[in-house]
């Protein structure tokens, strides 16, 4: 690979304290009833946790999506009488409400969005089917749990309202369901059902092996083809629920192994942050090691070859240390999206590699993620005071001078080379020729002797 897969970097977004489905008594119901023809969806709010009043918001914009100002097409309330009544609109997004209401009713516009590569992030309807994130649907005054229903009876209980995703695949597709594992298709999907149903437990089996179990009843798999340029696609995981558009790979041949790169990483986000309710936002920690983590695991199931890891690490590398030379203040780097998640990469193959040499090969960065998942788990504190936290609990990590907050330098870089056993050619990461028995042991675990069985055509 001659750079870093960029469907990788620029189209997957991280997600904020997303957590994971579990049934709970005090959930606030919301009904949704779409209109398919118009594609809009009323929202029936009940058993508020706690009364409103006297304004309630509703979202302006979600990552680079901004809401039309007739998204909301109205807001009526309903409390002791018992009718309808219509809330006052004192701006597109926010609503005057009697004191102490209890019971909404919402009517929204979610025609689709014209972005393509926005729509996993935003709510949508079309021809019948469509996702519905509860985030952009409810006002902002709630969090907490949501108990969701779709009409049919059946409610679908969501510990938080940041979790809570329902799709209907419409017509032109339906759920099948495999081991705890349901997937939908809309569209030409050019790869068998059981392929795609393996793919996943598979991958989810490797992350269960590096990461511990993960507290969900059902990891839902949202498919939608979309037209336009072949190659491009988009992915968001909700809660426990993956929402990926793509278009589909140039040649046939290669949809499963996209199929599969797609899913590695979105699934890793299962467990990191999703399974997590941490606050705020931590692309370079979060994406960095989906990304990383995403090809170990590709190594290790014998889906892309060590040599694939090594060419997408050295691209990675060479778009940190070309940004890292090229401005020094570090607000600088705030919005360069590709350059913080090469560098969250680079950041997260130092951490193996410091960590499996200073333990002989037993510590690496899937110890690393479990110990952060488990002092985590249930916790609300900010994601940035919690990852400073657990990198100081590593005193390997301390004593190389590794830390959330360092870039890698092309020094400590080298020096990780070095442990690891490997050197730069031309800008290349490779294997040393005969690498030391401190050095195998590193390399072991990253997967060099990792048996390639199921690889295709690599997707450059
Ligand atoms: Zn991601």
């Amino acid at each position: 690979m001659s750079k870093i897969p960029l469907s990788l970097i620029s189209f997957s977004i991280l997600l904020i304290s997303a957590t994971h489905l579990i049934a709970t008594e005090k959930a606030m119901k919301v009904g949704l009833t779409p209109d398919w023809v118009r594609s809009r969806v009323e929202v029936h709010l009940r058993d508020l946790p706690t009364p409103l009043g006297p304004t309630i918001s509703f979202q302006t914009r979600v990552a680079s999506v901004v809401f039309p100002s007739d998204r909301i097409v109205s807001v009526d309330h309903r409390n002791g009488d018992g009718l309808w009544h219509s809330t006052r609109r004192i701006s597109p997004f926010i609503f005057e409400i009697p004191k102490g209401t209890r019971e909404l009713r919402i009517l929204m516009d979610v025609s689709v969005q014209a972005d393509p590569s926005s729509r996993p992030f935003v709510s949508w309807m079309e021809r019948g089917a469509g996702v519905f994130i509860l985030s952009d649907l409810i006002p902002l005054e709630f969090e907490g749990g949501v108990s969701v229903d779709l009409g049919g009876g059946s409610a679908t209980y969501f510990r938080s309202v940041d979790s809570a995703v329902v799709a209907v695949p419409g017509e032109r597709g339906a759920w099948s369901s495999r081991d705890g594992i349901r997937i939908a298709r809309l569209g030409e999907w050019p790869i068998a059902e059981a392929a795609m149903f393996e793919s996943v437990r598979e991958i989810l089996i490797d992350y269960k092996r590096r990461l511990g179990e993960l507290a969900v009843d059902n990891v839902e798999i949202l498919l939608i083809r979309t037209e336009g340029e072949r190659g491009t696609w988009s992915a968001r995981t909700i809660g426990s629920t993956v929402v990926l558009f793509s278009s589909g790979t140039p040649f046939a041949s290669q949809e499963i192994q996209r199929f599969h790169e797609q899913m590695r990483h979105e699934l890793f986000h299962l467990w990191i942050p999703n399974s997590l309710s941490l606050k705020g936002d931590y692309a370079t920690f979060y994406e960095g090691f989906a990304l990383y983590q995403s090809l170990k695991s590709g190594v290790a199931v014998g889906r892309i070859r060590f040599a694939d890891l090594l060419s997408t690490l050295s691209a990675a590398r060479s778009i940190a240390m070309r940004r890292a030379q090229s401005s020094s203040p570090s607000d600088q780097w705030g919005d360069d999206r590709e350059f913080l998640y090469a560098s969250g990469m680079v950041s997260a193959f130092i951490t193996d590699v410091v960590l499996l040499s200073r333990s002989s090969g037993r510590v690496s960065s899937d110890e690393f993620l479990r110990g952060f998942l488990s002092e985590n788990r249930g916790r609300r504190t900010e994601s940035d005071r919690a990852i400073r936290n657990h990198f100081a609990r590593f005193e390997p990590l301390r004593a190389f001078g590794f830390g959330p907050d360092l870039m890698p330098s092309r020094d400590s870089l080298d020096s990780v080379l070095r442990l690891a056993g490997m050197e730069l050619r031309g800008g290349n990461l490779s294997v040393l020729a005969k690498p030391t028995g401190a050095q195998r042991k590193v390399l072991d675990r990253l997967g060099y002797n990792a048996r390639a069985s199921r690889i295709q055509t690599p997707i450059r």
